[in-house]
């Protein structure tokens, strides 16, 4: 299954062309993915979660294993929890959606698990029924970087010849010392071969990153944001690392605690990583959401939107923007393996 991706790249970043050097709205210091979707669609372009039940390649089969940080339900998105099936999923979040948001333009989000874990013809054929049935206009994929093996790239070529693709990669950091601590079963060059495959291919690329891993200092998370910077990314979500009960990573932090950043300082440096990013890149998140009886640590003060607005303001205030390290950074450099 996990298929190492070949490109004819070296090491060398590949930098998207023609970036737009200022976002055209101002209402945030940074490119809200709500705006990025006006941007290019005129409207909001609301998300629908969806889990496929494929599960994760990097599970056994009785769910124990994968990345330390993970919950037994990989990420599925709690709307998902209590619908039957995956049509009750699709038309209970298109019908939130119409009446909450009044919104008219959908993107299919798989997001639970690994959505291409299963095989290019059971992959097309789902995805030929749902479009059949439900009115997406685009798809969001989230896999892990090293489940896209040339069948699979195949089939999101095809897809994309449809509707617009995006894929969004698990790839939390770009330190293979780190990857290997929290058990992600990849490396940093994975990610790599996987973002410029999928760019090279018409794909829409999205990665996740998370600040906060045990080990990592500010200078690893600025790191990895120069070097993320460098590729042809479309899309980034920041996640702060949650601590929830039931994974290895609780265990760990129960035998081991380590230090975890306050929301001021995990604000800063969600700061520092927004300036290095291209600042036509969409932001799709930059805090995370745990049930409160799933949380370990950190507990936070700030709701959510309380977080979104102290950022906003903290780089209002100090005029700065999302970008503005961008040409200054951007490096591309590889971080050394270990
Ligand atoms: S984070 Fe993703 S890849 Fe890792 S175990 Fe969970 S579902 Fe699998």
């Amino acid at each position: 299954m996990n298929a190492q991706l070949s490109t004819s790249s070296d090491q060398q970043p590949i930098k998207k062309k023609n970036r737009k050097k200022k976002p055209t709205r101002v209402d945030c210091p940074y490119y809200k993915h709500k705006n990025y979707m006006m941007d290019r669609y005129g409207v909001p372009m609301f998300r629908v979660p969806i889990d496929l039940g494929f599960g994760c390649p990097h599970r056994n089969a009785d769910g124990s294993g994968g990345c330390t940080f993970c919950y037994e339900d990989g990420g599925r998105a709690e709307q998902t929890l209590v619908a039957n099936s995956v049509e009750e999923q699709i038309s209970g979040g298109i019908e939130f959606a119409r009446s909450r948001y009044s919104a008219t333009k959908f993107m299919a989000y798989i997001q639970a698990f690994t959505g291409t874990f299963a095989s290019a013809s059971e992959q097309r054929k789902v995805y030929e029924k749902l479009l059949d049935q439900y009115p997406f206009d685009a798809v969001s994929i989230g896999t892990r970087p090293d489940c896209l093996p040339p069948a699979t790239l195949e089939f999101l070529q095809e897809l994309s010849q449809r509707l617009e693709v995006w894929v969004e990669l698990g790839v939390q950091t770009t330190h293979d010392r780190t990857l290997k601590r929290i058990n992600r079963g990849h490396d940093w060059e994975s990610s790599r071969a996987a973002i410029i495959k999928l760019h090279d291919m018409g794909i829409m690329v999205a990665v996740h990153l998370m600040v906060g891993l045990p080990g990592e200092s500010i200078d690893d998370n600025i790191a990895t944001a120069e070097t993320i910077a460098a590729l042809p990314i479309d899309g980034i979500k920041i996640h702060n690392l949650h601590i929830m009960r039931g994974t290895e990573l609780a265990r760990e932090f129960e035998k081991e605690p380590f230090t975890l950043y306050a929301e001021d300082e995990y604000a800063e440096i969600v700061i520092e990583m927004l300036r290095r990013f291209p600042p036509d890149v969409a932001i799709m998140r930059i805090n995370t959401d745990t049930p409160a009886n799933r949380l370990i640590a950190p507990h936070w003060q700030m709701s959510k939107p309380a977080f979104l607005n102290y950022v906003a303001n903290s780089m209002k205030k100090r005029n700065i923007l999302q970008g503005d390290l961008y040409q200054a950074g951007g490096s591309g450099v590889i971080p050394t393996k270990i």
